[in-house]
């Protein structure tokens, strides 16, 4: 999922929201302002119930940001680049830039994801005992110990051993220190993220279509995207153990065209877009330093009346958005920066210099090579 606005950074951690996150928060806000708070706590204005239940949604996502951003810290301590953190509908997701690389490494980094929303609830429970202690609690006591509930909620959801979930990544560490073998234990991770995901999918219809209750519908959406999330992993798992030893060198093109940012769109597709074989192009600027990206996408956004006053620079795809490597970076850890990318390229850079592209159509030939290499069928 896309980040649709982004928040700022916390220890360097980009955090994004996707704007699905605003209908889970609206759920949970109306239904603590509607339904749990007048019920535990009767007799208090409309208002009152409706502040609360936007603080607790507010510090429910605090909650969660807490718990991915554990996550994200401690890949980075155990030297896996994260790209940000995104909110959207099913939580909170870390983008990390690479792999775990031994066991304990993947137990660390999925672990720690739970054990904060453990600790996050222990505390919200705590602090709900101790409020109702002095004076009854109040609607600020209800609401702490909605958030002591939750989280611990999720904590015990999220170690389900089944992929996607923090659970299936300690299954698969596990499998891995037992086999050695980290393809077929992320295989059989995902194999329990299926499994699991048809659970819910078939409970969910169930509690729906029997009771007609809503929570059915929604963990049935849970269970297909854990599903479709799972087999993605498998997938993903296969192409990884293809791609082993091969280098953002190996396929890069090197050395690119590159277009000046100070050109028209109009000289740009008279003049140079027909001489060179290539859809994207690096833009420069006027001391050669490269600042963006651009796609015949985004040029093809610039009405024609507007293309003789439209630069390069203006239409290019800002650097800080591009995907960027290393050369020595293995491919496999190259193909999740470019997923989910409309530009598909990644921009290889050595010492601060440009000395490569790589194209989403580059990885897959190469792993397309390496299958008939290595002798294994297609996937
Ligand atoms: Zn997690």
């Amino acid at each position: 999922m896309e980040e649709t606005f982004r928040l700022g950074r916390i220890g360097g951690v980009r955090i994004g929201v996707n704007w699905s996150v605003l209908v889970i928060f609206a759920l949970i806000a109306f239904g603590l302002a509607a339904e749990r708070f007048p019920a535990s706590y009767p007799g208090r204005s409309t208002a009152a119930y409706v502040a609360a239940g936007l603080a607790t949604a507010v510090v429910f996502f605090l909650s969660l940001l807490a718990h991915e951003l554990a996550h994200a810290l401690v890949a980075r301590r155990n030297g896996i680049a994260v790209e940000g953190i995104t909110l959207w509908l099913f939580g909170g997701v870390a983008r990390l830039q690479g792999e775990a690389s031994s066991p304990g490494a993947e137990l660390r980094i999925a672990g720690v994801g739970p054990l904060v929303s453990v600790v996050l609830g222990a505390v919200f429970l705590g602090l709900a005992a101790a409020l109702g202690a002095f004076d009854g609690g109040g609607l600020a006591a209800v609401a702490v110990a909605w958030l002591g509930g939750i989280n611990i909620a999720l904590a015990v959801f999220n170690v389900i051993p089944a992929a996607p979930l923090d659970g299936g990544r300690l299954l698969r560490a596990a499998l891995w220190r037992i086999t050695g073998n980290r393809l077929q234990s992320t295989v059989r991770a995902a194999q329990a993220g299926r499994v699991f995901g048809w659970l819910l999918v078939t409970f969910g219809l169930i509690t729906f279509l029997g009771r007609g209750a809503f929570g059915g519908l929604w963990l049935g959406l849970i269970g297909w995207f854990l599903i479709s999330a799972a087999t993605m992993e498998g997938q993903q798992a296969v192409v990884r153990e293809r791609l082993a030893g091969v280098s953002v060198r190996n396929v890069m093109t090197a050395e690119p065209e590159t277009a000046p940012g100070s050109m028209s769109v109009a000289t740009f597709l008279e003049d140079y877009l027909m001489n060179h074989r290539h859809s994207a192009f690096p833009v420069t600027d006027d001391g050669g330093g490269t600042v963006g990206l651009v796609t015949l996408n985004r040029i093809r956004q610039v009405p024609v009346a507007e293309r003789h006053r439209t630069l390069l620079g203006e239409v290019a795809l800002p650097l800080s958005d591009v995907a960027q490597a290393s050369p020595d970076d293995p491919v496999a850890d190259v193909l999740p920066r470019l997923s989910g990318r409309p530009e598909g390229r990644c921009l290889v850079f050595s010492g601060g210099a440009l000395v490569g592209i790589v194209s989403l159509s580059d990885v897959t030939r190469a792993i397309e090579r390496m299958a008939l290499i290595r002798g294994a069928g297609r996937i």
